[in-house]
């Protein structure tokens, strides 16, 4: 019969495997990335839920969120946000782009 202590360390394990396989990812899309100060973040507003996420992790306070009328007739809701990038403050470090659970924001040349 499994024991608690088994299904432990067999979580245990599948933890250590899933951090690892997401940290190799992350520093394989990182590594992609266009950063520094000769390029700047852009947002692709379509593809922004206004989730607030990027402005959590922007240190340089780059990103702001603004009001647009909520286009569906099905939720009862008349405003939602989009981000915006504010090109001087951006230092371009790329961490919004991480950030984003819809890839909404893409690294551009300044
Ligand atoms: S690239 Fe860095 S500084 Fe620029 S908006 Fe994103 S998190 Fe902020
Ligand atoms: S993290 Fe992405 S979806 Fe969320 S507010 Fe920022 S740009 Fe929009």
């Amino acid at each position: 019969m499994t024991r608690v202590s088994d299904l432990e360390a067999r979580r245990a394990v599948e933890q250590h495997r899933i951090r690892a396989m997401m940290t190799a990812q992350r520093a394989g899309e990182r590594a992609k990335l266009k950063i520094g100060p000769e390029h700047v973040a852009w947002v692709k507003e379509e593809m922004c839920i206004g989730c607030d996420q990027c402005t959590i992790v922007c240190d340089d306070d780059a990103i702001e969120l603004y009001d647009v009328k909520m286009r569906s007739p099905i939720i009862d809701v008349d405003i939602n946000k989009k981000a915006k990038i504010l090109r001087e403050p951006c230092t371009g470090c790329g961490l919004c782009v991480l950030s984003c659970p819809t890839d909404a924001i893409v690294m551009i040349d300044r």
